[in-house]
């Protein structure tokens, strides 16, 4: 049997929806994965994880002083409530996050640039204010072409720093209300947290000869709101899906593992779950190879590899030796690779970013019609990842030292919000 891009391309298409964390949709895409997967593995199951999830069932932001106007919002999932009458307040824009602004916001209703990250939700949170507000988009967006994001205060925020009321806007809306100077607004919000369950799809192939020293691999199979990720990342996942068939008739010397995990858009939820679930068998994982964003017919093809300068080597010049174009780096990958690396297992990410022009991300455009990914560039990765798997795996002593580097340790670290040690 051979790997097929076009049978891969054929699942990709049929799972083309929206995948959000803990919905029915992604627990439905699990179960067609699982199912595909039970054809060739010798043991697959879901593992179930909790994850934070939230309702808001009421929003609404006006402008009340110099003019008075409604602007649509979407208020943050995981975010504290309004008391049912709102609340009002001045307004305040910390386009930055510098001593100069951070005096002046107490108290206010503060707009801030870009997304909420948590050293400025610390920030924003010893000084104490009213509510935030982002914005998404870009300026220049047609109302009916785009959506008004919907965003997450995640665990890693409210739990250390508490809750707090916020809401999200489009960029043309925010520009306006900072043109026309406004002073003062009301707000509501009414927003819920609970928690829900999330999945992975987890299948193993014993290996022949060394069933002790057990390969990897991972692809995330959820998506963000609005986005039906096909190429963020349900193309990452059928690529998993061919070599867990590949490797089922081709039986590996090493045992391998194939997990599609859920939530990786929420915070890599689905893989810190497993990490955590499958610790004590995490001295026996030799490498992670990782899938994240394939296919662009327009791309091109980087490897950030989580190890030592050698292993970066290693497989660069395998990548030169099969002729293949590929940018081997090391560096950290915002994905599932980085609690594995956390723990000490090396990864190698495989992906093809599309070029500028052709690298929809995290919103609406991330679909089949916008006609920019194919099978034929979704084979690019799959044949990469393939004949590197299929290397490492013949090799008699594994080829990648299981070390990281201190540069890599660092960054993940400070990607994992780590104290520092004193
Ligand atoms: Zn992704």
């Amino acid at each position: 049997m051979k790997v097929s891009a076009h049978r891969a391309f054929r699942l990709l298409k049929e799972l083309a929806f929206v995948r959000v964390s803990a919905s029915k949709e992604e627990r439905l895409a699990a179960e067609r994965l699982m199912q595909e997967a039970m054809e060739a593995a010798d043991e697959v199951r879901i593992e179930e994880f909790p994850v934070w999830c939230g309702k808001v069932t009421h929003q609404k932001l006006v402008v009340t002083n110099p003019y008075y106007k409604e602007y649509e919002v979407t208020g943050y999932e995981c975010a504290a409530s309004t008391p049912e009458s709102g609340i009002d307040g001045e307004f305040y824009y910390a386009e930055g996050l510098q001593a100069a602004h951070l005096d002046r916001m107490k108290d206010k209703i503060i707009m801030i640039n870009g997304r909420l990250r948590r050293a400025d939700y610390e920030k924003i949170q010893k000084v104490g204010v009213k509510a935030i507000l982002t914005f998404s988009g870009s300026t220049i967006d047609r109302v009916n072409e785009t959506d008004c994001d919907i965003r997450k205060i995640r665990e890693m925020l409210f739990e250390p720093f508490g809750d707090q009321v916020a809401l999200n806007m489009r960029a043309a809306d925010a520009a306006e209300i900072v043109r026309r100077g406004a002073k003062t607004m009301h707000i509501e919000l009414k927003s819920e947290k609970y928690e829900d369950m999330s999945a992975n799809v987890c299948a193993v192939i014993e290996g022949t000869e060394k069933k002790d020293e057990i390969i990897s691999f991972g692809a995330h199979y959820d998506s963000v709101h609005f986005s039906t990720g096909v190429y963020d990342n349900m193309s990452g996942s059928v690529i998993l899906m061919e070599l867990l068939k590949y490797f089922s008739e081709h039986r590996p010397r090493r045992t391998m593992k194939f997990n599609w995990y859920g939530s990786e858009e929420q915070g890599l939820l689905g893989s810190k779950a497993w990490v955590k679930a499958h610790e004590d068998e995490l001295d026996k994982h030799v490498l992670m190879i990782n899938v994240d964003v394939a296919a662009p017919t327009l791309g091109q093809n980087i490897a950030p590899t989580l190890a030592t300068e050698k292993a970066v080597g290693y497989v660069d010049a395998l990548m030169r030796e099969a002729g293949f174009a590929c940018d081997v780096k090391m560096d950290i990958y915002s994905s599932d690779c980085i609690p594995f690396a956390d723990k000490g297992v090396p990864a190698v990410n495989f992906c093809r970013f599309g070029a500028p022009g052709a690298n929809y991300i995290h919103d609406r455009r991330d679909n089949l019609k916008s006609n920019y990914i194919d099978e034929k560039a979704l084979d690019i990765t799959l044949q990469q990842v393939l004949f590197f798997a299929g290397r490492v795996d013949g090799a008699s002593v594994f080829p990648i030292e299981k070390k990281i580097s201190d540069e890599i340790k660092k960054k993940v670290d400070e990607y994992l919000f780590k104290e520092k040690k004193a």
